[in-house]
């Protein structure tokens, strides 16, 4: 499944894993950063992982707690630790549900600890903060073990999203339509390609780096927990981890996307807030939108007598996402839209 995968060659690190990702059956254990505060000279900071192996096949490797406060991915991932049953999977699956674990326990974007977003940090610092420390051991030592990675991410606190299965760009055109087959076999309500503008220091781009399939997701989000955005995450990873023939469904999953892929056409998908004040949005997601057209306004309600910011649309699309938080300051993403997707797809 992997034939072109770069050589592993880790970098020196003092972290290590208390489980065996080689041996049979389910292990529950931690990633052990070793980590000196304050009031723990020789402590460690652990970052919780499970192995599920069973014979031989390929190894999917589900991340979740990218960010800590982005919850129906890390909820999906701890029901398959504690549920699965082992004799289900043909191959194998590494189960990170909480990576950034310090903005876990916070409920977060970013970490405590040393204020990093874990998903700018790729490839990681084996001697560097704590953050990077991680991303450091999931590039040197669990993406190259792996054939696919699930990288399942919401809005956060910041942002509502349509529950939808992301495709990371890649310049590999082998590797891309073997992440738009699986990203579709997801099955979310909306398929998007996002390329954050290119930033090269997400998981998701690390993991295509390294060769593997990979899966991204925004579910919801808003701070909370989507009871639609669970079902879908719960359905698309169990339709992914079937797609790659590593747990198969016990019966077949009639489809209900429509098969259209959209991406955020560059850097005209955001609109963003021209001042400090009260951000009024104009439309639902969902909604259809154009450039040009009034988006939104922006209040400074501490000061009636100044008239509302206008905010526009820069692209064609449908509105995608939504700042959650109507207080916003100049440079606050507002809103985000989708457009269709110019690129092949096999
Ligand atoms: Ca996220």
């Amino acid at each position: 499944m992997s034939s072109t995968r770069p050589t592993r060659n880790p970098r020196p690190s003092s972290a290590f894993l208390t489980v065996d990702p080689e041996r049979e059956g389910k292990q529950t254990g931690f990633l052990m950063i070793p980590h000196s505060p304050d009031d723990d000279a020789w402590g460690v900071t652990r970052v919780p992982i499970a192995i599920i192996k069973n014979g031989s096949g390929p190894t999917a490797i589900l991340e979740g707690g990218n960010h800590g406060d982005e919850y129906e991915g890390p909820i999906t991932i701890c029901d398959m630790i504690r549920d699965l049953d082992p004799g289900r999977v043909q191959g194998r699956l590494i189960l990170m549900p909480a990576n950034n674990v310090h903005a876990v326990i916070a409920g977060k974007r970013t970490s405590p600890i040393d204020g990093l977003n874990f998903n700018r940090t790729f490839p990681g610092d084996p001697r560097g903060t704590i953050t990077q420390q991680i991303s450091a051991f999931v590039t040197d030592h669990i993406l190259p073990i792996g054939d696919a990675f699930l990288d399942l991410h919401s809005g956060g606190s910041s942002l509502d999203i349509i529950p939808s299965a992301i495709v990371e760009p890649t310049d590999d055109p082998a590797l891309h339509k073997r992440n738009v087959a699986a990203v579709q076999a997801f099955d979310a309500p909306m398929t998007v390609v996002i390329s954050n503008l290119g930033e090269p220091r997400t998981a998701t781009a690390a993991a295509c780096r390294a060769g593997l399939i990979t899966v991204g997701t925004e579910m919801a989000g808003g701070g909370t927990v989507s009871l639609e955005a669970l079902r879908v995450c719960r359905r698309g990873v169990a339709n992914v981890l079937d797609h790659l023939e590593i747990v198969a469904r016990d019966t077949p999953e009639p489809r209900r996307g429509d098969g259209v892929v959209l991406e955020l056409p560059g850097t005209s998908a955001y609109v963003y807030a021209s001042s400090d004040g009260v951000f009024e949005p104009f439309h639902a997601n969902g909604e259809q939108v154009s450039a040009g057209q009034l988006a939104g306004r922006i209040h400074c309600t501490w000061d009636p007598t100044r008239t509302p910011d206008l905010l526009h649309y820069a692209a064609d699309g449908i509105l995608y996402g939504r700042r959650q938080p109507g207080r916003v300051r100049p440079g606050n993403c507002c809103l985000i839209v989708a457009a269709p997707y110019r690129g092949a797809l096999s």
